[in-house]
């Protein structure tokens, strides 16, 4: 039996229908630019999100790090959240492979950067400091859609003080279908955007970045450089063009789902759910006596997965079910009942 796994929608396994087609991809060597399945995808991706062009590669972390070092040189940097996933999340790999320095901004409400903490954060042109170039922001963050409003209101500022602006969309669909807004509001305001097939969407691997032909020219040989050329890509290509394509309008379902977890976990005395942040596929519980780590062991032996962190993250997803989320709401129960 295949465990009810809450900890992430990375665990999503493909669907038959990605199997068949990559079973039957047609291929070429990628980094010739040859791969006719990975050309589709990249097609398609640059088409559906309003850019020139796209590139696909192996995750997000590497279409963020080839994103930040196509716009960034040497001595540059970029503001970011202090929680997101490209300063907190990638090994430092602005810093480490990149020479970028990151300028780290403390999320204000609903986890934007506020736009004051922005322009303070600019540096001025000065040998002392790294050269302000870009504003990276991330929607969805933690399961949080970032409003319309706020996404304008932050890019405009920041063009009309010369910095570029990238949206780690890692989660960008989920955004998309709550607020039932076409994609292109979004990351219009945007110089690039990455995207991840590998999680909500199903696909087995992968990620694109979106920008101007110079920009993804930029980041195609930086993703070389990074080691992260891949050949007969199209296997994986294929699967990604089946969850453009198909998978998008599903992660509705995810939303309703979480929001229905979320009540059953909120009505449980044991546990306190912040509802503000139960936008998306995403719930967040903490426990007020028993540790995180007591809990998962029980919920692990009876196949059920969660990650014991302090507030701990629960992710619906394509492979979690109504009947599993009763399952899990008995079992969380059960422990506690048997603790008194
Ligand atoms: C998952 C994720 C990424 C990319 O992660 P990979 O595991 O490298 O694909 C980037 N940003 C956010 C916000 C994410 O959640």
């Amino acid at each position: 039996m295949q465990a009810i796994d809450f900890r992430s929608d990375t665990v999503t396994r493909p669907t038959q229908k990605m199997r068949q087609v990559m079973a039957n991809a047609v291929v070429g060597d990628d980094v010739y630019g040859d791969d006719p399945t990975v050309n589709e995808l990249q097609v398609i991706a640059a088409e559906k999100l309003g850019y020139e062009d796209a590139i696909f590669a192996a995750s997000g972390t590497q279409t963020n790090l080839i994103a930040l070092m196509a716009h960034c040189d040497r001595g540059d940097e970029y503001l970011v959240g202090q929680q997101a996933h490209t300063y907190k999340f990638e090994g430092g790999g602005a810093a480490v492979l990149g020479s970028i320095q990151p300028q780290p901004i403390l999320e204000g409400e609903n986890g934007c950067l506020p736009l004051d903490d922005i322009k303070a954060a600019i540096k001025p042109i000065d040998p002392h400091f790294a050269r302000t170039r870009l504003l990276c922001l991330e929607n969805t963050h933690s399961g949080r859609v970032q409003s319309l409003d706020y996404i304008e209101e932050a890019t405009s500022y920041a063009k009309s003080v010369g910095l570029a602006c990238h949206l780690d969309g890692a989660r960008l669909f989920n955004a998309v279908v709550k607020q039932n807004i076409d994609v292109k509001q979004i990351t219009q305001h945007f110089d690039s955007v990455s995207i991840c097939l590998s999680k909500g969407l199903a696909a087995p691997v992968g990620s694109l970045l979106c920008g101007t032909h110079e920009l993804i020219n930029k980041a195609r040989r930086w993703k070389k450089v990074l080691g992260g050329g891949m050949r007969q890509a199209g296997i994986l290509a294929a699967a990604g063009i089946v969850a453009l394509n198909e998978q998008v309008e599903r992660l509705a379902e995810d939303h309703e789902n979480a929001l229905i977890l979320a009540h059953k976990l909120a009505n449980i005395e044991e546990l306190t759910v912040d509802m503000a942040k139960v936008q998306t596929n995403m719930v967040f519980a903490e426990l007020k006596s028993s540790t995180p780590a007591e809990l998962a062991s029980h919920l692990e032996s009876n196949g059920i997965l969660i990650s014991p962190s302090n507030t701990i993250r629960f992710v619906t997803h394509k492979d979690v079910n109504q009947n599993d989320i009763e399952t899990a709401i008995g079992l969380i129960k059960g422990f506690f009942y048997n603790k008194k």
